[in-house]
């Protein structure tokens, strides 16, 4: 058992460090990510080389007092985006090389595209030190490839993965979209679940499209809410009936998701790269940890807008903003939101571990909560709070009635910073 009171079974690291890349060959239609397909080769360059400065900076001077104890010598670390996985594998050498000289790597991360990433380049990933890839594949539909202004077919898909598992890599997890209205997507998710599974696949990431102001399909009539509830179950019930677990709402696999552990659980995680953001370490500063973000990324993009002018800011697109320490009350109510995520849910042991064992009396109680326990909705009769099939989707809405109903017993509480030793 770790300090929130669950066992994740068999992860050692308690510590993750994000790389966010964030470039791309071309912008997908739904994308809402920090990214940029304008860039040459002295961007890259120019990325790569503040990326590592930016860990430096934030592994041996800010965190050098602090390691002992809490970080335990493991990590994982996951390069995101953008597509990493479209530059060769020498380029993450000097990263991987750093993060190495301090900690073991439990999980090394890599996102890629289908048809951006050959056979030998899988192996080379491999070679430098990767041993998981996520792959963004969204669909085996054709349609739908084209509608999302995908660059893959299915075909490249499949092929992608089996190219990672032949190239060793023991996890390949897919990246798929789901939500579209009826009659959008002319194959069937469950098919899709399965062919990934039969190329190699040993996960399956669902992410519930939903369209951002700045993206190039945001005023198309695509996306449906009452097609995404449908097509989670679908999605869910094919995931588990293949043997997979759910590790949280939408993250289903044969194993662990050890680096999304980090942030479900609430542990300490350090991000570099332009538009991660960051949550470092208790120190005697902030006992409950302290967020940033990096970069100076304009939110008012216009739609499609991929812009981000390497060159000449760089400073700008390294820049650390810091946010004021955590509060305790502020842990309290990330940790609900993200713990409600998992199908671990919120364990009674934990409310008491942080001295707010009175919530769980509160909670048990609530005329909302009740009902939904006596509909199957949610159970609170285990170990904790947690939520059940479809009640997944509404994990938000559920954490923010639930820290509500707690308010008053939270205010009142002594303290809660033994979680935080
Ligand atoms: S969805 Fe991925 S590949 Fe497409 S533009 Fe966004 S970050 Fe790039």
């Amino acid at each position: 058992m770790d300090p929130i009171g669950v066992d994740v079974a068999g992860q050692k690291s308690r510590f993750g460090i994000y790389v966010h890349v964030p470039f791309c060959t071309s912008i997908c239609s739904y994308c809402d990510f920090v990214k940029t397909s304008q860039f040459d080769r002295l961007d890259a360059d120019i990325f790569f080389e503040s990326a590592l400065l930016q860990l430096r900076f934030l592994l041996s001077t800010s965190f050098s007092s602090t390691f002992q104890g809490e970080v335990r010598n493991s990590c994982t670390l996951y390069f995101g985006g953008g597509t990493p996985g479209l530059f060769p594998a020498e380029r993450f050498v000097a990263i991987i090389s750093e993060v190495s000289r301090y900690f073991d790597i439990e999980e090394c991360t890599i996102e890629t595209n289908p048809a951006l990433t050959t056979a030998k380049r899988f192996r080379e990933f491999r070679e430098v030190g990767f041993n998981r890839v996520t792959i963004g594949a969204q669909t085996l539909c054709s349609k739908t490839l084209r509608t999302f202004a995908r660059r893959h077919c299915p075909e490249q898909a499949l092929e992608s993965v089996s190219d990672a598992r032949n190239a060793g890599f023991s996890q390949a997890q897919v990246d798929i979209i789901y939500g579209l209205n009826s009659g959008e997507r002319t194959t069937r998710l469950e098919w899709e679940v399965a062919e990934f599974v039969k190329a190699g696949a040993t996960g399956v990431s669902g992410y519930a499209l939903s369209l951002e102001e700045r993206t190039k399909l945001f005023s198309s009539k695509i996306v449906s809410d009452d097609q995404a509830a449908h097509e989670y179950s679908v999605l869910r019930k094919a995931c588990l009936d293949l043997g997979m677990r759910q590790n949280e709402t939408s993250n289903f696999s044969f194993y662990e998701a050890k680096h999304n552990n980090i942030y479900w659980y609430g542990w300490p995680y350090i991000a570099v790269g332009t538009g991660a953001h960051g949550l470092l370490p208790s120190s005697t500063e902030a006992p409950f940890g302290m967020r940033y973000s990096v970069g100076d990324v304009p939110s008012e993009r216009a739609p499609g807008d991929d812009d981000l002018p390497y060159k000449k800011k760089a400073n700008e697109l390294f820049e650390i903003k810091w946010e004021s320490p955590r509060t305790e009350l502020d842990f309290f109510g990330e940790m609900v939101f993200t713990l409600l995520r998992t199908p671990n849910g919120i364990p009674w042991n934990w409310l008491k571990e942080i001295g707010c064992p009175n919530v769980e009396y509160v909670w048990k109680t609530d005329a909302k909560v009740v009902r939904a326990a006596s509909d199957s909705r949610l159970e609170i009769a285990g170990l904790g709070l947690r939520l059940l099939e479809n009640e997944f989707l509404l994990g938000d809405s559920w954490a923010l009635h639930l820290l509500t109903i707690a308010d008053q017993v939270m205010r009142d509480r002594s303290k809660i910073d033994r979680c935080f030793p």
